[in-house]
């Protein structure tokens, strides 16, 4: 978030093993864009929407009075963070608790190390919210309820896998139900905080201890599940009766928070894309604010994953306030929960959240910290973000584009194949726009009605299979008043339980029917370009490929009938032939080259259907072709002037957001040669970009500046936009644009 420049100096803080004295961070920087200070619960809505930069501090038990509060208050302080979580039960009590089976911390003695650090935090003003941890528990506990522990496939008690002192808890019966209200009445009693925020209380894996036998029983009549075939009855029944149960308990805990203290909630840790487990569009009806917990970057991710999480949230929750929670530390599955991340890989991190709307959520384990080398990294970041806090408290985003994810067809139709048939395509769609520097969100398939896609003129399905009869009619609602689709796949050829239809439910919008057969991994087939002896260019589907004679197909393809009148495609399937012994390998002549696209125009809107599945494809091989044929489908049925066009090297990732009386575009610079798989190294710069702006109706600008150069940027006005170049971009730029009012 902030220049090389300002990089170098954070690493000369670093040098001296010193950080800012809580004064003299304001006097580096310019504080014009920053916020007036306001007490921490002035707004009346409540205080979910004040806090823009949240620091966590996951205390380890031997941290009360051996680490260092004024510390951590210091830092807060010169970081401007607004708002903690701090650590104060569970799994282990930082506070003097008095229920006997709250293990209070060996090293707490006659202390309250949570409502010392709690006291601190809210004189500087900032709203706070306690951690809890529900997934562990001590002997004591087993002795005395060996029905809360958490109870394996073969009816033995788990116990925890990496500190066998602790046993694993059942998270669907009375240990969450009971014993962890107590400590959260107990907790909100004592410190009357904001809101409790609770880690790992989803419980870790099937439990089949008594409580979870019988109350499935009782509420489905069925035996809980051996397989994870969700077509299997029990299995599909257990994937809800497991949401309702913790949402009965998100619910509960509400409720008894909230009779403590009105202004607080229940903040769960959840929530999240396609294949995350607890109902998106439930979960909004439930929170006020939340947090995205995707810590880091871990093996084949792109960094733009961080802005993805946010954007899958907002679908359903729509303007509220959500935290995007990083870590400092490596995220890996050999957990080295005390290691410290290059600076350059949380920088990219962080700002390609902070770019998808996420208000920046640092998280430290143990309070005494080992390494700082993070320390100067974070501060830059939330000191930039201070600075500019104007320009970060986003109204609405203004992208024309809408990415659909699909939790159901993940759950019952993708089942445990559900990364590679459900994620897969979206990931390759999404690194699609991203390099396309189209700006889109992404749209949860419950969320299809006319309000949530007014935004919207294109929706893209990638390989939505499990969709309902009534979204479907959504969808075709949507094209019929002027929106585009580009679906691929099995999109729509199964019901919202996963189960396969007779025909495609978006049959009438693909203009095809289902021809009864899919064919799997195919090797070696192609898509031939055709040209349209009718028309004298080529078509704008095909644009870029205007010297190609063929490209590679899709690996899985869906065989359809075309049921409209034979018309025009621009691309034919080759079939797959063999590929060995090389004197094989060769077209074969005759048959029929079925088309490998279907155009339709409907009422006001344009259709793409691929039977392919080219954009799973285009994330495993990543082939070129792929993704300028999906950008050109995507254009096509957009059929409209951009609202933002970037043209120069590199790849970025945009956003585009209006605020109260400004707009923003965010360039996230991710060319890097460690842009799939991280850590970066370094921050590599790009050359300017010539930026074209659409500037919405009826607003006027009076000036142009750039957040992270920190200078005006002298622009042209033409017709409805905005015309200028940013100069050199290294981590990122924010072009703001001010109306006169
Ligand atoms: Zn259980």
């Amino acid at each position: 978030m902030s220049s090389r420049r300002e990089f170098v100096k954070g690493s000369v803080l670093a040098a001296t093993g010193s950080l800012l004295p809580a004064g003299a961070a304001k006097d580096l920087l310019a504080t014009e864009n920053a916020p007036e200070a306001t007490p921490a619960s002035s707004a009346a809505d409540g205080w979910y929407d004040r806090p823009m930069r949240w620091a966590q501090l996951a205390f380890v038990e031997d941290d009360p009075g051996n680490y260092d509060p004024r510390f951590w208050l210091d830092y807060f302080r010169a970081v401007h963070a607004d708002a903690a979580c701090l650590s104060a039960g569970g799994v282990v009590a930082f506070y003097p608790t008095e229920l006997p089976l709250q293990q209070r911390s060996q090293w707490l003695g006659d202390r309250d190390a949570f409502g010392d650090l709690q006291a601190g935090c809210r004189a500087m003003g900032m709203n706070i919210v306690a951690r809890t941890d529900a997934h562990a528990c001590w002997q004591k506990v087993y002795d005395a309820h060996p029905d809360w522990i958490r109870v394996d496939a073969s009816g033995q008690p788990v116990r925890h896998p990496s500190d066998p002192r602790y046993w694993e808890t059942c998270a669907l019966g009375p240990y969450n139900f009971e014993f962890m209200t107590s400590v959260h009445e107990e907790i909100m009693r004592r410190y009357k905080p904001d809101g409790i925020f609770t880690n790992r209380w989803s419980g870790s894996g099937m439990c089949y201890c008594e409580h979870c036998r019988q109350n499935f029983r009782a509420a489905t009549g069925l035996d809980l599940p051996r397989t994870t075939n969700p077509q299997d009855p029990a299995r599909k029944q257990y994937i809800l009766w497991r949401q309702q149960r913790l949402f009965d308990l998100w619910r509960l805990w509400n409720e008894k928070i909230r009779a403590i203290n009105p202004g607080a909630c229940y903040i769960a840790n959840a929530g999240g894309g396609a294949l995350s487990e607890l109902d998106m569009k439930t979960i909004d009806q439930l929170a006020p604010t939340l947090v995205a917990d995707r810590q880091g970057r871990r093996g084949l991710m792109a960094p733009w994953a961080n802005g993805k999480n946010g954007k899958e949230y907002r679908a359903t929750m729509g303007g509220k306030a959500i935290a995007g929670m990083f870590s400092v530390g490596i995220e890996d599955e050999h957990r080295w929960k005390d290691s410290v991340q290059n600076g350059d890989e949380i920088r990219m991190w962080v700002a390609d959240g902070i770019a998808q709307g996420l208000r920046p959520w640092f998280i430290k384990f143990n309070a005494k910290p080992i390494d700082k080398r993070w320390l100067p990294v974070v501060q830059d970041i939330f000191q930039w973000h201070y600075a500019n806090e104007k320009y970060l408290r986003n109204v609405q985003p203004l992208a024309r584009v809408g990415l659909v994810y699909s939790q159901q067809s993940a759950w019952f139709y993708g089942g445990e194949q559900a990364r590679e048939k459900i994620e897969e395509p979206a990931l390759g769609f999404y690194e699609v726009l991203v390099e396309a520097r189209i700006p889109f969100e992404m749209v949860h398939d419950r969320c299809l009605d006319a309000a949530h896609l007014a935004p919207f003129r294109t929706l893209i399905l990638p390989n939505i299979a499990a969709l309902s009869s009534e979204q479907c009619a959504s969808l075709g609602k949507f094209v019929e008043s002027g929106g585009g689709l580009v679906a691929t796949y099995e999109t729509s050829l199964y019901d919202e339980w996963g189960v396969r239809r007779k025909d495609f439910g978006l049959a009438s919008l693909f203009g095809v029917s289902y021809a009864g057969k899919i064919e799997e991994n195919m090797r070696n087939s192609y898509l031939s370009l055709e040209k349209d002896p009718a028309a004298s260019s080529v078509h704008p589907l095909l644009r870029g490929f205007e010297d190609a004679g063929r490209i590679v197909n899709a690996v899985n393809q869906v065989s359809v009938t075309p049921t409209g009148e034979s018309r025009f495609t621009p691309l034919r399937i080759i079939p797959s032939y063999p590929d060995l012994p090389m004197e094989s390998v060769f077209t074969r002549p005759g048959g029929t080259h079925l088309p490998g696209v279907y155009l339709e125009r409907i009422g006001g809107g344009r259709v793409v259907y691929f039977p392919g599945d080219i954009d799973r494809t285009f994330w495993d091989v990543l082939n070129v072709d792929h993704a300028r044929l999906l950008r050109n489908a995507v254009e096509w049925v957009t059929n409209e002037a951009p609202i933002v066009t970037v043209e120069g090297k590199g790849i970025l990732d945009l956003a585009m957001w209006e605020q109260a009386s400004s707009m923003t575009l965010h360039l996230v610079n991710l060319t890097n040669p460690m842009m799939l798989k991280g850590p970066v190294r370094e921050i590599d710069p790009i050359s300017g970009q010539r930026v074209s702006l659409r500037i919405p109706e009826g607003k006027h600008v009076r000036r142009v500046h750039l957040l992270v150069a920190a200078r005006d940027v002298p622009y042209r006005t033409e017709r409805d936009s905005i015309y200028f170049e940013t100069p050199a971009i290294g981590l990122h730029e924010v072009v703001a644009v001010d109306f006169s009012a």
